[in-house]
Order: structure tokens, then sequence, then C-alpha cells
């Protein structure tokens, strides 16, 4: 059997050890320390808008705490992209709310301006004003922010912007990530830097900061003994994690270019196979290119070449199955088009990490070269 080659992988860069070794000897092995702060730093001068940062375990806990902080509770109704990753409508379900699930369009992928407008009407008329909107950057392709900003401002919904896969994207010359009144980043194994498993709230104010902050550390009240006013969480960042935070940052642009640099190849070896197609990036928007997707012409196709790439131990994977479709959502009131369906059936992720070498390229290449010379 030929070596795997991944979806996507950790890639370090050799600055991580040093950040651990320092937390070693200086004995900071808790969630907190001068990793935890530095980390938070270098997210927040990369992020560039005046943000607060904080770090936490994971990007679903950053999305937890956003909906708590927005108040979000027992019978509420929150909306979300249906195209996503689960992580990104469970948190809902933790605060006793309703998800609500928008459609795509399909200049993005990302939730459609047109059916959130519809969906937040039919709630209205329903009876409740939904407390939250969550679209998201799919694959690192911002969505359409100025449309769907502008529809939540006119409702008077504030937004949660799930930039999991976006770190390093930017809309109109501003940094995914600082578009929400609260953001999520995600540094998950998979994601385009990584912590190992770890994630951030990023505020517009400090206050909100200081409350996630306080939330994550278990609510403990200003007192010489435990006391708690507030249900708490651990969520908290560890300072051993944040080590390999602080290296990744010295890499995060790279890891853009060469993310980005996969998926032009890929576009220019098969722009003449009339059954792939690429999703551009319309103008303002800049992909980190987390991930490369093609679409292909038919299911079928989509299948069979991701079967084609399993035989020669090539990772693969369809877009993300949309909410609407999950078992566990069947309940969940939906406002579609047709578009996340589609994409489903048609769409494959191919191999992108920015580790991946010119060998490995070749391998996938040829694998789908071959692939429709048979087929
Ligand atoms: C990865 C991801 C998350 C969750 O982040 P974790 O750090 O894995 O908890 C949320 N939303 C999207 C879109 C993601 O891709």
């Amino acid at each position: 059997m030929k070596p795997k080659i991944w979806l996507s992988s950790p890639h370090m860069s050799g600055v991580e050890e040093t950040y651990i070794k320092q937390a070693f000897e200086a004995n900071w092995v808790a969630p907190l320390g001068p990793n935890v702060n530095g980390f938070e730093n270098d997210l927040q001068s990369y992020l560039n808008e005046d943000r607060y940062v904080a770090a936490l375990a994971s990007g679903t806990s950053a999305l937890h705490l956003s909906l708590i902080l927005l108040g979000v509770t027992n019978g509420d109704e929150v909306v979300c992209q249906s195209k996503t990753f689960s992580a990104s409508a469970n948190p809902i379900v933790y605060q006793g709310a309703t998800p609500v699930f928008v459609d795509s369009e399909k200049d993005t992928w990302n939730m459609c301006p047109e059916q959130l407008e519809t969906a937040i009407k039919d709630r209205i008329e329903k009876g409740k004003i939904p407390k939250a909107i969550i679209p998201v950057h799919l694959y690192g392709m911002p969505y359409k922010v100025n449309e769907i900003h502008k529809i939540a401002k006119e409702y008077n919904i504030p937004v949660i912007e799930d930039s999991a896969e976006s770190l390093g994207s930017h809309y109109n010359g501003q940094n995914c990530g600082t578009f929400g009144d609260l953001s999520i980043l995600s540094f998950n194994g998979n994601k385009i830097i990584t912590t190992s498993g770890g994630g951030a709230l990023v505020t517009r104010t400090e206050e909100h900061k200081e409350k996630a902050v306080f939330l994550a550390t278990q609510a403990r009240d200003d007192a010489p003994h435990y006391q708690h006013s507030h249900i708490g969480y651990n969520y908290r960042m560890s300072n051993i994690v944040a080590g390999i935070g602080r290296g990744q940052m010295t890499i995060l642009d790279s890891h853009v270019t060469k993310r980005r640099s996969n998926h032009e190849l890929y576009k220019k070896t098969f722009s003449s196979n009339n059954k792939i197609t690429f999703l551009n990036e319309p103008e303002g928007h800049f992909s980190n290119r987390w991930l490369s997707t093609i679409l292909l012409d038919s299911k079928t196709t989509r299948e069979g070449l991701r079967l084609a790439l399993e035989k020669e131990n090539i990772e693969s994977r369809p877009l993300w199955k949309p909410m609407h479709q999950q078992p566990v959502f069947k309940n969940a009131p939906r406002y579609l088009n047709g578009v996340s369906d589609d994409l489903f059936e048609r769409g494959l992720c191919l191999p992108s990490g920015s580790n991946l070498t010119n060998e490995q390229l070749d391998r996938v290449i040829s694998a789908i070269n071959t692939y429709f010379a048979v087929c």
C-alpha cells in the first residue's frame, strides 16, 4: 500500500517546542500562563481591528460561550447556516434553544441572504424573534458579509461569526474573525493552524472577553474560598497548548499561501476537464482555501472519484452534509432552496494540507486523471 495522503494534517513550524519547553521550565503547566496571554496577543495583532481574544479549549466551547454571552436560553431560536459542521449548531441545543437552518447561495456556498430574510420574517410571524444568527465562512470562503450583516442590523439580531475554517481569509480587506458581534476561531488538528485542539472567542469589548474568561474558568467569584453565583465551565486553553499556538502563528501566512497554491494547481490542471468545476472568489472575497473543493457533474462521478482515490490511499471527503439532512436535527425548522443539497451530492474535498509535497500532489492529480481516463 502506498503511504496515506491526508485531507489536511498538522504542520508544525519547529518553534512550537521552544514555547512548550519554556512552559515546562517555568512550571506553567496549567490553563493559564504566559503562552496563553502571548497567543491571545498574537491573534489580536494578526486580526488587527481592535478586538479582544480569549483562548479556549475549542471552537465549540467558543460558540457555546457566545450564545451564553448573548443570553440565549431555553425556548429561544437561533438561525444557523445549514451547510456547516455540526459544531456550529450543537451549542444552540446545549442552551435548550432551537436551531433554525438556512440554506446556501451559489457564489460562496454560505448563508443565502434571501433565505435568511425569509426565515427571520417567518419566525417573527410565528411569534419569535431569533436571538442570534450564525453564518459560516465555509472552507475559508468568506460569506456575503455586507448582505448578511445588513439584514441582521435591520432586525437588530446579533451575529456570531463562525470563522473556524477561515483564519487568514479576508473580505474587502478586513480579516475574517472580526465581523461578528462575537466571532469564533478553531485550532483543531485539521484546521489551517492547530494547537492539537483549541479555539478562541473574538470580542469587541473587554467586558465580553472578561466575562468569557470568567465563565470558562468555572465562574469563580472574587473570594478566598470557592464561591459561585453563576454556572461555570472548564473551557480555558492550557498554557502548553497555547505554546503550540504561538509557534503556529509564525507560519500562518505561509500556510495560507501554500493552501492557495494547492488550489491554483488543481484548478489549472483540471481546467479542461468539463466534469470538474471550482468555486471562484467573488470580488472582495479572499479565501485561505483551507480545503480545496471541487464540484463534479453528478453524484455518481463524485462517489466514483472518491472511491478511486481511496484505492490509492488518498483521503478525500464529500462536502459537509447539511444540518437539515442530519437525523439529529430532523425536527428543526428549515428554509431551503436546494443549493446545499446539490453541493452535498456533487462536491468533494481534495487533499489540501500546507505540508503536501510535489510528489504527493502529483499522486493525487494522476489518480484523478486515471479515474477520468477510464470512466
Ligand atoms: C472545526 C469547526 C468548528 C468547531 O471547532 P472545534 O475547535 O473543533 O471545536 C466549528 N465550526 C466549524 C465550521 C468548524 O469547521
